[in-house]
């Protein structure tokens, strides 16, 4: 990512609300043994929010710590290719 945009790109976790086959039942229940309670999700962002909302939040936080001129939105919590488009 810095060899193709000059720079560090941070990236912004999102929470969309999404859950996992894993744990639903679907294949099963208990979530793999390295996933955490929240879906390995616990810095994302909160699925109250919008998208929109968890991305602002995410990009004042990280321009709290240090001059970011370049993110990602990431899909963090859960599996995010377990909903529907
Ligand atoms: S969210 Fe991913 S890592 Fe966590 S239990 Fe489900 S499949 Fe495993």
């Amino acid at each position: 990512m810095k060899s193709q945009f000059g720079e560090k790109v941070y990236r912004i976790a999102l929470n969309g609300g999404m859950t996992c086959p894993n744990r639903d039942g679907k294949i099963g229940y208990g979530g793999c043994i390295f996933c955490s309670g929240m879906g390995s999700g616990d810095f994302a962002g909160s699925a109250c929010k919008t998208i929109t909302e968890q991305l602002a939040e995410g990009k004042a936080i990280l321009a709290r710590k240090r001059p970011v001129h370049a993110y990602i939105a990431y899909f963090q919590a859960f599996t995010s290719t377990y909903a529907p488009p």
